[in-house]
């Protein structure tokens, strides 16, 4: 049984009319993986809110504080890109919570997928993009703090650099991160990973699948990390709204099954968030979303 990681509170945002972030597709993959048969009801999990010493091992207290009190000044606020709310505060503690307990599930269990995650924008002092606190790198400590492992690779393949997780990343020996994304989309000033591999506008799957197969074996073999943490994001998609990849479907199934047929070849325990993906229709959006519980099924079955 694959564990998979869910929080209500994860679709329960109002936002204003037009906003571009699509909050209720966390609730329509659940509930597609579920009426599909993809999923079964006992496989799911619940996160309860992070502690805030969890957010502390990655942020500084001025942020933690001033975002938990409504204290961060408009233009922090508009970097983030949603307004505050405390709704926001209990998704975004939930959904931290959720890839923490994602990493738990699987060290336990070989793997584990949260149908959130991917904050990889978020800095120790602010945050950016949709993303507040950085759930990647925070995840990543808690199992690295607490002994259970020594050595975390983080596969970002979110469209977006990871340039919160490869900053964050950069002040950590025991965490190697590598951000495969589009050369030309958001943040326009990225940060260092250890590895960035940058992809041109259009790329296709061959090119992309090819690229993507050599550079995670290879860190996989080199680094020999305990713990693999995959960010699974669909704005790869050629049809997604923020995306400039021209990744089908078909190749974003091929991309999870690569790196989950890798980890569980290599015996390293893989949790994967669901990322990025953006898409006013919410029945294609959960379909590319699909694709990662599909292939883990395949890969793990
Ligand atoms: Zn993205």
């Amino acid at each position: 049984m694959i564990p998979l990681v869910y929080h209500a509170s994860y679709s329960q945002l109002a936002l204003p009319p037009n906003h571009r972030f699509p909050v209720s597709k966390y609730q329509h993959l659940r509930d597609h993986l579920l009426s599909s048969g993809i999923a079964q009801p006992a496989q799911f999990f619940n996160p309860t809110p992070i502690d805030k010493s969890d957010l502390l091992t990655s942020h500084s207290s001025d942020y933690v504080e001033g975002f938990l009190c409504n204290q961060l000044s408009p233009a922090m606020m508009r970097r983030i890109g949603f307004p505050w709310s405390e709704q926001l505060c209990v998704r975004t503690l939930h959904a931290v919570a959720g890839t923490r307990l994602t990493v738990q599930l699987a060290l336990q269990h070989g793997v584990s997928l949260h149908l959130s995650g991917g904050y990889h924008h978020a800095h120790q002092t602010f945050g950016s993009g949709f993303c507040i606190f950085n759930d990647l790198i925070i995840a990543a400590r808690a199992a690295i703090d607490s002994g259970q492992v020594e050595r975390v690779l983080i596969l970002d393949c979110d469209v977006h650099q990871g340039d919160g997780t490869a900053a964050l990343g950069a002040t950590f020996d025991d965490i190697v991160t590598c951000s495969f994304h589009a050369a030309r989309n958001f943040p326009a000033r990225k940060q260092r990973s250890d590895y960035d591999i940058e992809f041109q506008d259009g790329c296709s799957d061959s090119e992309y699948l090819a690229t993507l197969r050599d550079v995670a074996r290879y860190l996989i073999r080199l680094h020999q990390p305990d713990l693999i943490l995959y960010d699974a994001g669909v704005d790869i998609h050629q049809d997604d709204d923020l995306g400039y990849l021209s990744i089908t479907t078909a190749g974003i199934y091929q991309r999870d099954a690569l790196i989950l047929s890798l980890a569980r070849d290599a015996q390293i325990p893989v949790a994967a968030v669901i990322g990025g993906g953006y898409s006013k229709n919410p029945d294609a959006l959960t379909d590319r979303h699909s694709q990662l519980f599909i292939a883990a099924n395949h890969i793990y079955g």
